[in-house]
Formats: structure tokens, sequence, C-alpha cells
């Protein structure tokens, strides 16, 4: 396990263009539960409501989404970043992360210190709703408080079309320009990190394999086994907190020791 960590921080030290791939496993660590575990939010729900179709389609199917989508953002607002998010952050302010993709819609992220132009969302966004019609956005929060309010599928202040978190639902169009330039970054990468993600949701699931085909090396961080497991150069089968937080102390004992030694 220590030898995984040496080296890890040791590849991450020398790599020059660093990939980081996250999934639920590192939101759960943060409290937020699984919404497609059994017993999570969706088992409660008509999986039928969930689809974009149907959500463009009809009323009840709007209000039965804000419904779930109200207990689902309940669940994450005030979630706080783990010690994976922060150790994700601090390799940026070290230089040592090009970007961060992520499937995940908790913005964790951001309240961890990324900037922006480094956070690929895939899936979206629960922070935000947007208009499906005009495409004005909404902080989520403001909206949240019409739902308090009694609105049970509330509409754009613009042009009255429907409005829906900013995250991608069954049947909805992955983003473009985010899905492109995950997959040109991972090609790119020579520095392919996954943690917590089983990697079995399609097509993130991709991008592991095209950084190695395109010869990255490949570090598997999660608590169980991936549907990459064979690809990889290193798995630690471990929570991601506490391992990221030991990788990020070892970068940064390299790192003192490099500059000391350039002096
Ligand atoms: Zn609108």
């Amino acid at each position: 396990m220590n030898d995984h960590i040496e080296k890890i921080a040791e590849w991450i030290v020398r790599s020059r263009s660093i990939v980081v791939f996250v999934g639920a496993g590192l939101s759960t660590e943060s409290g937020i539960p699984d919404f497609r575990s059994p017993g999570g939010v969706w088992d409660k729900y008509d999986p039928e409501d969930f689809y974009f179709h149907n959500f463009m389609a009809s009323e009840t199917s709007r209000e039965k989404y804000w419904q779930m989508a109200t207990e689902m953002y309940e669940s994450m607002k005030d979630a706080k970043p783990n010690d994976a998010h922060l150790a994700v952050a601090e390799l940026e302010r070290l230089g040592k992360l090009d970007c961060v993709i992520t499937q995940n819609i908790d913005g964790l992220h951001f309240k961890a210190g990324n900037s922006p132009d480094r956070v690929l969302e895939l899936h979206g966004t629960a922070m935000h709703v947007t208009c499906l019609s005009c495409g004005r956005r909404y902080p989520r929060d403001a909206i949240q408080l019409r739902i308090a309010g009694g609105d049970k599928a509330p509409r754009c202040d613009s042009c009255k079309g429907p409005l829906k978190p900013a995250t991608i639902s069954f049947g909805q169009a992955m983003p473009e320009r985010e899905t492109a330039e995950a997959y040109a970054r991972s090609t790119a990468s020579d520095l392919f990190i996954v943690i917590g993600s089983s990697l079995v949701v399609h097509p993130a699931a991709q991008m592991p394999v095209v950084a190695k085909r395109a010869g990255a090396r490949l570090v598997i961080i999660n608590r169980d086994e991936t549907a990459c497991d064979e690809l990889a150069d290193i798995i630690v089968n471990g929570q991601a907190g506490p391992v990221m937080a030991a990788v990020l102390e070892e970068v940064k004992r390299c790192l003192d020791t490099r500059g000391q030694s350039k002096g």
C-alpha cells in the first residue's frame, strides 16, 4: 500500500498532463448517497418520470421530477468537500492538474477550490437550473425557494419555458463540449487517475481506455473492483479521502526535496 502511494506520488511529480476522473464514490465520502444504489432516491420513484422525453411531454412528470430532484438536492446542497476533493484542488494549485472529469453533479470540486476551466462535469450540475426553451440559467437555490413556496414545476421568467436542473437525465444528450473535451484531454494525458468510480457508466467509462491506449499510465483508487482493473498500472482498493491525503503529502515531500536539490 505505501509502495503504491509513493509510486503514484512519483508519477504525479514527473507527469506533465494529469487527468483525474471521479465518480459517485467520491461524493459518498462527503455524505451524499449514491442515488443509483438500492434503497436510494431512485428506488422510490417511477423511473419513467426521470426520462427526458417524459419531462418534456407532461406537466405531471415535471412535477414528479422536481419532487425527486428536490429530495436529491437536499442531500447535497450543504455537503462539504472531503480530503480527496481537497487533494485534487491542491494538485491544481501545485500546477499538477490538467483537469478533473466528474460524473458527479454536486459541485464539490468548486467548493474545494478548483477553477471552472479545470472541471468537466459530464453529467451536468445540480447547482444550476436551465430553461429548456431559451437556455437561461438560474442559481438552484433561487428556484428551490419557489418550490418551497408551492410551485410544483417552475417556469422561466423570460419565456415561460420549463425549468429543469442542469443535470443530464436519462435519454438526454451528453453535453457536447464537455464530452469532446474530456476525450481530448484524456487522450493527451500521460497520467490518468480514477477516484471513486466503478467505471461502468458509458461514455464516461471509455475515458481511461482512450487514455491508456494513447500511452498514459492508469491509476485506479476505488473501494471495490472496477471494469478497467486489468488495464491499470496501479490499483488501490481503499477510501478515496485517506488515500488521496497520503498521496498529496508524498507529492509535496517529493516537490520539496526536488526544490532543495535544484537549490
Ligand atoms: Zn426561458
